[in-house]
């Protein structure tokens, strides 16, 4: 088994990396279980730059391979790469996801928005890889369904008729941005031979 800590104490995201993994040799630990305190200031200009400093702020706290992610949205119309890095903080800015969802259904509904997902996997021996996946999509126009987090119940990925948050877990863990960023890590693991 390979041992990699994710460089977050989040539950629902552990949830989703386990259910991308399964079937591949991998253990994952959040930071809280390895008793790894960290809470670095998240002050890069890009996704790629926010995984690499959450995931360099554990690099001499274990030996186990890091595995760090960004992730975050951009909606076309409300101009460019907004709110992009500050995801998180637009949502809790604007009340949380339960407040500003429908809001941005009324307002900019049937617009074109694309979510990315940066993950940094730093290996036992300090060595940095980095990854990126995107998935375009639209704003719906109605708030829908009560799976997943987040933007899930307004995000609906191109060639859908509903959000994500309508389907189930499976149906989002195909083709999400963080789904085709976890592929080309499991193509990264592939291609050296570790799995
Ligand atoms: P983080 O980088 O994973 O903390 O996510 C940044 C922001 O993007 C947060 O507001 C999340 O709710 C949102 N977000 C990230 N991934 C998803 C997703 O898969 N669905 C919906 N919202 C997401």
């Amino acid at each position: 088994m390979i041992d990699i800590v994710l460089a977050s104490n989040n539950e629902g995201k552990m949830k989703e990396y386990e259910e991308l993994l399964e079937g591949y040799p991998i253990s994952l630990h959040l930071l809280k279980d390895l008793n790894i305190v960290s809470d670095p200031k998240e002050d890069g200009k890009t996704y790629i730059e926010n995984a690499l400093i959450k995931a360099n702020a554990i690099k001499d706290k274990t030996n186990y391979f890091i595995l760090a992610d960004d992730s975050g949205v951009e909606f076309e119309a409300l101009g460019e790469h907004f709110p992009g890095i500050n995801t998180h903080r637009y949502a809790i800015e604007n009340g949380g996801n339960e407040k500003l969802n429908p809001k941005l259904a009324k307002e900019i509904g049937g617009t074109n928005a694309t979510f990315y997902c940066a993950l940094a996997l730093i290996t036992p021996s300090k060595e940095t890889f980095t990854f990126l996946g995107e998935v375009k999509g639209k704003v719906s126009k109605k708030v829908e369904g009560s799976h997943g987090f987040g933007y899930d119940p307004i995000f609906i990925i191109d060639g859908n008729d509903h959000p994500n948050a309508y389907y189930d877990d499976e149906v989002k863990n195909k083709m999400s941005h963080r789904a085709k960023a976890t592929f080309k890590l499991i193509d990264w693991f592939i291609e050296n031979k570790l799995f």
